[in-house]
C-alpha cells in the first residue's frame, strides 16, 4: 500500500495525464490582428500568436504582426490572390478543423475584428460542427481606427446619434443591396467597407435617397500603417475622391466628419504649392 502522500502524489499524476490527454486535441483562436499598428493588437490577441504552433492569415496582416509568432510556427497566407489560386471558404474552415484534430494551437488572425465583415462566424460555426474549441479575440475594427486618426468621432452629440457599417460589396461586382433610405437619414454616420469601386453608385444613391450632397465625408486608405491616406470630402465629392485611390479603405459619410483632419502627399502638395504661391 502506497504511503498516503504517495497516492496523493499518484492521483495528481493522473489528472496530469489526464490534462496532457485532454490537450491532445488543439484548439482554434479566432484573432483580429487589428487595422495594421501592431500596437493595436490586444494583448490578448498577442499572447495567442505567442502560443501558435499554425497561425492562418490574412493578406491584411502585416508581416511586422505575424514576426510575434515564435519562429518555429507555420504561417499559412490565405489571402485572396487574382493570379494563384486562392483558398474557398469552405477549404479554409476544413483546414482549421483538420489542423486542431492534430493537436496543434491554431490562430485564424484576420485584419481588423474577426465579426466585422470578416467570416469569422462562418469559421466559428464550422468548429463548432466539428466540435472543435474555439475562442474568439475582438480585434480594433478599420472604422475606428480610421476615425480616431482623422479626429473624427463616429458619434457626436447633435451630429451623430447612430453609426452603421456596412459592406460596399455586392455579388458579381454588381451594387450593393442597402437600405438607402435608412442610410440618408441626417445625423448619422455611414462606414462603408470595401467600397472603394463603388463610391459612384454608393453616393449617388445616398444623394437619390435624401442626403445632401453637402454632407461631409473621410476617405482613409491603409489607416493606422505608415502609408496611411486620409482625404475630407463632401457626399458628393466622394466618388471623385475615392478614384485616385487603390485600397483597403473605408468611406465614412456623415456631419460628424466636418472634424476629420486630412493629411497624405496630395494635401502635403496642396499646403506646398499655397505656401510658394
Ligand atoms: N475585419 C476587418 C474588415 C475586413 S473587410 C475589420 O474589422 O477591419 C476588408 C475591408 O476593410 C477593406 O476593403 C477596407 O474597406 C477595410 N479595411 C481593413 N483594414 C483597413 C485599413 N487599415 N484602413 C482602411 N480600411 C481598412
Amino acid at each position: 500500500m502506497p504511503h498516503g502522500s504517495d497516492r496523493f502524489r499518484q492521483k495528481d499524476r493522473l489528472v496530469v495525464l489526464g490534462g496532457r490527454k485532454a490537450a491532445a486535441v488543439g484548439q482554434v483562436w479566432l484573432v483580429g490582428a487589428g487595422p495594421g499598428d501592431p500596437e493595436l493588437l490586444t494583448i490578448k490577441a498577442l499572447k495567442a500568436l505567442e502560443r501558435a504552433d499554425v497561425v492562418v492569415h490574412d493578406g491584411l496582416v502585416s508581416d511586422e504582426i505575424l514576426a510575434l509568432a515564435p519562429p518555429e510556427a507555420r504561417r499559412i497566407s490565405v489571402a485572396k490572390r487574382k493570379s494563384r489560386h486562392s483558398y474557398s471558404q469552405d477549404e479554409i474552415n476544413r483546414m482549421l478543423v483538420a489542423f486542431a484534430a492534430e493537436g496543434l494551437n491554431v490562430v485564424r488572425l484576420k485584419g481588423g475584428d474577426p465579426f466585422i465583415f470578416g467570416r469569422g462566424g462562418e469559421e466559428l460555426e464550422a468548429c463548432r460542427e466539428a466540435g472543435v474549441e474555439c475562442h474568439v479575440v475582438p480585434g480594433v475594427t478599420a472604422a475606428l481606427a480610421a476615425s480616431a486618426a482623422a479626429g473624427a468621432p463616429l458619434t457626436h452629440r447633435g451630429a451623430a446619434q447612430a453609426v452603421t457599417f456596412v459592406t460596399g460589396h455586392a455579388a458579381n461586382g454588381k451594387e450593393p443591396d442597402l437600405d438607402w433610405a435608412a442610410l440618408a437619414k441626417a445625423n448619422h454616420t455611414v462606414v462603408i467597407y470595401m467600397g472603394l469601386s463603388q463610391a459612384a453608385p454608393i453616393a449617388a444613391r445616398l444623394m437619390e435617397a435624401g442626403r445632401s450632397g453637402a454632407t461631409p465625408a473621410l476617405i482613409v486608405e491603409n489607416a493606422s500603417r505608415a502609408n496611411e491616406r486620409r482625404v475630407v470630402t463632401t457626399l458628393s465629392g466622394l466618388a471623385e475622391s475615392a478614384s485616385g485611390l487603390s485600397g483597403p479603405a473605408l468611406l465614412i459619410v456623415g456631419e460628424a466628419m466636418a472634424l476629420a483632419q486630412a493629411r497624405g502627399a496630395d494635401v502635403a502638395a496642396e499646403i506646398l504649392k499655397a505656401v510658394r504661391a
